[in-house]
């Protein structure tokens, strides 16, 4: 049994059996883990309230035989109160959690893009994520798991994209109008929207117009959708909200 300290974030809990709480960490060095507290919902003191998602911590952990983990202590860094606040916020951090847990397999370690889900965490809980935030952490989030849609040339012949170009998820990116025959399926999109994905892929901050933020909502649903294998369940929640 090893027993180490890890910084993590809380992706998600499952109550498990009559007492005890499976809990889904993000660490910073360990990547995502699953670990058993055990107890944690008849002893309410001894995790206080700390195992909530998006809740950043410093985990006491235990490494078990056979690839399990127990979490034996937490202590609370930073709650995000303020997300808790307010239903598009929620809706937007409950779906950076789900985005991360999905593209990252067990134990992998991804530190950059654990920091990029804290600081992002820190910019809504302070108020400074726009409307385009989401998409910025989301082509982050794809480009640190080795995903990175491409807006920068044709995915299918590698000249710039043109003027008429298409967003083509199953090439993985942008394809030009004369591949576009190659590219069943592709969704039309505009220049601009070709040119801001890259600005936003090369970290300027651009405030996206709303009809621009839909469009690049359904390339990213579908890019994502066609890497996982199914759409992500918090899009359905980020809509009710009325969240693009
Ligand atoms: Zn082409």
């Amino acid at each position: 049994m090893e027993r180490f300290k890890e910084t993590a974030v809380v992706l998600s809990t499952l109550d498990y059996a009559d007492a005890d709480r499976l809990v889904t960490l993000f660490t910073r060095s360990h990547g995502k883990l699953t670990a058993f507290a055990v107890g944690a919902r008849k002893s309410k003191r001894r995790f206080a309230g700390a195992l909530q998602p998006f809740t950043l911590l410093r985990a006491q952990l235990v490494e078990r035989r056979g690839d399990t983990f127990r979490l034996d202590a937490a202590d609370v860094q930073e709650t995000f109160h303020r997300i808790r606040e307010d239903l598009p916020r929620i809706a937007r951090a409950l779906y950076c959690l789900e985005l991360c847990r999905e593209l990252v397999r067990d134990r992998e370690p991804h530190p950059a893009l654990f920091a990029l889900l804290v600081e992002y965490l820190h910019l809504l809980d302070q108020r400074a994520a726009g409307p385009t935030s989401v998409i910025a952490f989301e082509l982050g989030a794809l480009a640190q798991a080795g995903l990175m849609p491409r807006f920068d040339q044709c995915a299918l012949c590698g000249r710039p994209p043109g003027s008429e170009p298409r967003f083509d998820p199953d090439h993985g990116g942008a394809v030009c109008a004369g591949c576009c025959h190659r590219a069943r399926g592709a969704i039309p999109v505009s220049a601009q929207l070709v040119r801001s994905m890259r600005a936003i892929q090369a970290g300027e901050c651009l405030p996206l117009p709303a009809a621009e933020r839909q469009k690049a909502r359904e390339l990213l649903n579908a890019f994502i959708s066609h890497h996982l294998g199914r759409q992500l369940r918090s899009v359905a929640f980020m809509t009710q909200v009325g969240l693009d």
